[in-house]
């Protein structure tokens, strides 16, 4: 079956931390012209801004655990309201439990769910190296994507980034977002969604080309 990504559905980016969601998101908005809508991002410009809802969040991601649903949808259905959304979005990092794409269900048409697959032993050394450019928001690794030269000294480490919080966040992966392929699956039976699995152990540019060619597809 193939994709028609030109109409007005969202497309689900989902997969354990440090998966390269956000580094493949930005391609794929590019391809589908589809806005990334990111929860974490959102949740962390809450925390620096200091507003209630960072205040609420910023233990849970601190320990590694998830933002409560009621949070999440509460986010998601603020940006649903934008002008932009009206063509679909590109969903990183949301949904992440299956009540939350109860919800999502409910008020976008979502036609591509794309899990990127990585196993927990490759997790933690992307998550320790990964760092930020805390200017243009670039997500770079200490290993597998150096900065250049002139930002290396602005890179930032996420306070979560560390050995001990990735434990619990793969945890909350296994426990509560991984279901969510399965949930994918089932509701594929009764509809147009589509739902791919990218082995996402390649470089950066092998899992670009992987999810290029699905999109193509
Ligand atoms: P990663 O890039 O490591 O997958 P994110 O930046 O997407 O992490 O999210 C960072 C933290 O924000 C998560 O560990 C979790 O606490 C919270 N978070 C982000 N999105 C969600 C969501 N959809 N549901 C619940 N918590 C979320
Ligand atoms: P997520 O958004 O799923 O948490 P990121 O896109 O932030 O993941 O990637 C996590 C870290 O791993 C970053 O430092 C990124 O540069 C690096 N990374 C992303 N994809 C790959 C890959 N295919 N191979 C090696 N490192 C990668």
């Amino acid at each position: 079956m193939s994709l028609d990504l030109s109409t007005s559905t969202s497309i689900v980016l989902f997969g354990p931390p440090g998966a390269g969601k956000g580094t493949q998101a930005g391609n794929i908005s590019i391809f589908t012209g589809k806005p990334q809508v990111s929860t974490g991002d959102m949740l962390r410009a809450a925390v620096k801004e200091g507003t209630q809802l960072g205040i609420e969040a910023k233990g849970f991601m601190d320990e590694g655990l998830l933002v409560p649903d009621n949070i999440i949808i509460g986010l998601i259905s603020e940006r649903m309201e934008q002008d932009d959304a009206s063509g679909g979005l590109l969903f990183d990092g949301f949904p992440r439990t299956i009540a939350q794409a109860e919800e999502l269900s409910k008020i976008a048409n979502v036609s591509l769910v794309i899990m990127i697959e990585v196993p927990d032993e490759d997790i933690v050394e992307r998550i320790v190296g990964r760092r930020m450019d805390p200017q243009t928001g670039e997500i770079y690794h200490v290993k597998f994507k150096p900065a250049p030269f002139d930002v290396s000294s602005r890179l930032i480490q996420r306070k979560d980034d560390t050995e001990d919080t990735v434990r619990s966040r793969l945890d909350a992966y296994h426990m509560q977002t991984k279901p969510l392929y399965d949930w994918y699956i089932e509701a594929s039976k009764e509809s147009h969604l589509r739902v791919i699995s990218i082995d996402g152990r390649g470089s950066i540019q092998q899992v670009s080309e992987l999810i290029e060619n699905e999109l193509r597809r």
